[in-house]
């Protein structure tokens, strides 16, 4: 068997056209312009190239894009300032602080202060809980898209035996909630999982999500089922770097009904996601109806 291929570049671009659709929509017919605004600290190379991104994308869609740098020394009290800023700005719907923050800030507490109405990347305690309980939120971005992508593959997906292999609070939980939503059986293995490869072979849908090199080889997937590798690992290969997942896609993509690439799977749907809570966000702000397709 030879998986179907899931394309995340293109359908992330199908995201971004319906974001721009929407976006134009609500300038014409309400006179709203949907702004994001990412708010980086220090001068993490990482973290440049992906406000650089995000920012560019923002703009391509027809939002305002909004972007603070901050120096690495930068006060927690000082952060917490430019947060209320655009918590109480009516021109800004989505806020983002970039993670990782420098050690001297607390992560929990800056991102705590967000307003969770603004708060596109789903990581406020408030949309954890909402989340958590079924209530409407604001849903991580990187899950978002892995949902989304299944979504469209499988129609319903309900019934079926989900493993999600790591529990951290930006991918693994959050996509545990979304699957358990969408009435999937789910299981969430960790470093610790007794016999991960068996529990692996349960599974119709496979979400890598651990950072460790083509960790899940062929042989731990069942014949047709679904795998999402969310894994983004630098290594060096030939003497040159190159960017593999978490799922050995040589050997999996054999026997794995549909897989998602590394890259060009998961990765561009998280900005396109992004984008898409903004317009979300933008819409609760205002009472307007939510664009369709574009929440979980
Ligand atoms: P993380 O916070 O480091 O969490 C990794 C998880 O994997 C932990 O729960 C850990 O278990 C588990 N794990 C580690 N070794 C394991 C093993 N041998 N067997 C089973 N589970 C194991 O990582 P993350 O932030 O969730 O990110 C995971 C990967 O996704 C990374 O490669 C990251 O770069 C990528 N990522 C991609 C996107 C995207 O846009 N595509 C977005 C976010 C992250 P314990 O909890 O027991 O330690």
């Amino acid at each position: 068997m030879t998986a179907n291929i899931i394309d995340g570049k293109a359908f992330a671009a199908t995201v971004r056209e319906k974001v721009a659709g929407h976006v134009a929509r609500l300038k014409e017919e309400n006179g709203i312009t949907p702004g994001l605004a990412v708010v980086l600290v220090g001068e993490d190379p990482a973290s440049q190239v992906y406000v650089r991104s995000k920012g560019k994308q923002t703009v391509e869609t027809g939002m305002n894009s909004y972007e603070y740098k901050m120096d690495a020394d930068t006060s927690e009290a000082d952060l917490l300032a430019v947060v209320e800023k655009l918590n109480n700005d009516p021109e800004v719907h989505g806020i983002l602080v970039q993670l990782p923050l420098p050690g001297h800030l607390n992560e929990d507490l800056i991102i705590n202060s967000i307003d969770p109405a603004k708060d596109v990347d789903g990581f406020h305690i408030s949309n954890v809980g909402l989340l958590g309980t079924g209530q409407k939120s604001m849903v991580p971005c990187t899950p978002l898209g892995c949902l989304m992508m299944l979504r469209d593959y499988h129609g319903s997906l309900s019934g079926m035996n989900a493993v999600v292999i790591g529990r951290s609070n930006i991918v693994g939980k959050p996509m545990a909630q979304l699957l358990l939503g969408d009435s999937c059986t789910v299981t969430i293995a960790h470093s610790r999982t007794k016999d991960l490869p068996e529990v692996v072979r349960g599974a119709d849908i496979v979400v890598a999500a651990v950072g460790r090199p083509e960790m899940v080889p062929g042989d731990w997937i069942r014949e047709g089922a679904t795998v999402i590798d969310v894994g983004i690992n630098r290594i060096e290969w030939d003497g040159k770097n190159k960017l593999v997942g978490d799922v050995d896609f040589e050997s999996a993509s054999k026997v794995a009904g549909a897989i998602t690439p590394v890259p060009g799977g998961v990765g561009p749907m998280t900005i396109a996601c992004l984008l898409a809570n903004t317009v979300t966000a933008c819409c609760r702000a205002n009472g307007l109806a939510e664009p369709e397709g574009l929440t979980a």
